[in-house]
């Protein structure tokens, strides 16, 4: 999403690494070139005044000496200021001390407000929580079932108005500017608090209907359903990619509903995206998670010093450590361990579950989208074909058990048989049990402490 901010600003700092000391005119430079790269990217204007001028005072006063050179002492204090425009300290959600937890969506029609319901559903179950998901959005026609579609992927149970009757009030009541609404919202939301009580839900998160535009009712709506609930937790949900309206857009939700922390979504777009950035500062809430894709997966906790350091392209070694942990079988991992030390081979089905462990990871572009170094190699990663992975796990799924676990006696025709069994020519199996034997013999020399011979690549 930063893409093009993160280019503008790694080129700004490549100025600077060739300069010794800074003068007071390097300094006004790059305080400029800063300025142009985040209003360019949407930043809001008070926000690029502020943080420009913190980094300009900064930059002049930083010290000759200490560990880091000059340069390098501005790219530290452009990332300080980024971390703290972006909020500074992650912020956790807040779980009562009396369960359940109540968090309430809040946000415009469209902003990913039902997609985050399922995500965060999904994360706080993963956390040993049991969640239950409210659908208290009865202004768009199809909302609940959205909801309740987007509940069963995600494994978590929807509680969801009758159609037509819920708390006494008749189907097409409350219809507002002729769009069709069933019920009312607020004994929604509150029905689905007791019903959280009842059956000892610990987490109720509420969606709640949006409005294309930010309007009255849309707000009051929202407010009644805040004061009859009393959320632990209000989440404003901003699409990233509505670029300068996510100010405006933040600010009358703060005014209106007022909210305890921020959820940028949609931030796997490619729009300029610094008006999110912005949303932080502006309001003084925290941005508390980002939705990245659909997908249920797609969503992390968000780290302002990780993002910052994202869009420095100083990488973001942890998110991905983060995620790899997540997703990484701790069983496999031992048992991989084991063979490691014990200096077995390793198998065809090792290789498919370590395959299948870095497909959970989410996309392999935007997982090296995270590492150190890679924002220079976009070109080459976009290059990068992922289907390669389906190829090579089509060859590997072709094999026989024993194939799998004696690779070395894959002979001509058997070769023949798995080409054409997984749909590649047999030089393409030839190129894969070649790139695994190299594999095995690194595991080995690995496992007597030979060090690192040369990382075996997967693709062709
Ligand atoms: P709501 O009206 O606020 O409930 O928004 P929805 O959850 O219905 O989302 C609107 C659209 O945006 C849907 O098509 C979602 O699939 C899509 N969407 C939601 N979050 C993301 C995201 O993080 N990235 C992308 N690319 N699409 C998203």
């Amino acid at each position: 999403m930063f893409n093009s901010l993160s280019d503008r600003l790694t080129a700004t700092f490549k100025n600077l690494r060739t300069k010794g000391r800074l003068s007071e005119s390097d300094v006004n430079k790059t305080v400029r070139d800063i300025r142009l790269a985040l209003l360019d990217a949407d930043v809001a204007l008070p926000v690029v005044k502020e943080f420009t001028s913190a980094v300009r005072e900064r930059a002049l006063g930083a010290e000759v000496s200490g560990a880091l050179n000059p340069a390098q002492q501005v790219v530290k204090i452009v990332n300080d200021e980024l971390v703290s425009i972006l909020g500074g300290e992650t912020r956790k959600l807040r779980l009562a001390k009396n369960p359940p937890t109540v968090i309430m969506l809040a946000g415009l029609q469209g902003s990913g407000k039902t997609t985050l319901a399922g995500k965060l559903g999904k994360f706080l179950k993963d956390q040993g929580q049991t969640p239950l998901l409210v659908a208290a959005d009865l202004q768009r026609p199809n909302a609940v079932t959205q909801l309740e579609v987007v509940g069963q992927r995600a494994g978590v149970p929807v509680f969801a108005p009758e159609r037509g009757n819920i708390a006494g009030h008749d189907a097409v009541t409350g219809a507002i500017e002729g769009t069709r609404s069933f019920g009312d919202p607020v004994a929604v939301a509150e029905a689905g608090i007791q019903e959280a009580c009842n059956k000892l839900y610990s987490v109720v998160i509420v969606d709640t209907a949006g409005r294309l535009a930010v309007d009255e009712n849309l707000m009051q709506q929202a407010a009644d359903i805040r004061a009859a609930i009393q959320p632990d937790e209000v989440l404003f949900v901003i699409d990233a990619m509505i670029g300068q309206a996510a100010v405006d857009t933040a600010e009358a939700f703060l005014h209106g509903v007022d909210f305890t922390g921020v959820v940028l979504s949609k931030l796997d777009g490619d729009a300029r995206g610094g008006a999110a950035l912005s949303v932080a500062s502006v309001t003084g809430r925290p941005i508390m998670f980002a939705s990245t894709g659909e997908g249920v997966k797609d969503f992390e906790v968000f780290h302002p010093d990780r993002m910052a350091s994202r869009i420095l392209d100083m990488g973001d070694v942890l998110t991905l450590i983060e995620q790899a942990e997540k997703a990484f079988d701790q069983r496999h991992a031992q048992e991989m361990e084991r063979k490691f030390l014990a200096q077995e081979d390793f198998t065809f089905d090792d290789f498919l579950q370590q395959m299948a462990a870095i497909k959970k990871m989410g996309s392999l572009k935007s997982m090296l989208g995270m590492m150190p170094g890679m924002g220079q190699m976009r070109a080459q990663l976009d290059a990068l074909d992922e289907r390669e992975f389906d190829r090579v796990e089509a060859m590997v799924q072709s094999m026989t058990p024993f194939e799998r676990t004696h690779p070395k006696q894959i002979n001509g025709s058997r070769r023949a048989r798995i080409a054409k069994g997984s749909g590649v020519t047999a030089s393409e199996v030839n190129a894969l049990l070649e790139r695994f034997g190299e594999a095995q013999k690194m595991m080995k020399s690995l496992a007597r402490g030979g060090g690192i011979p040369g990382m075996p690549g997967l693709g062709g």
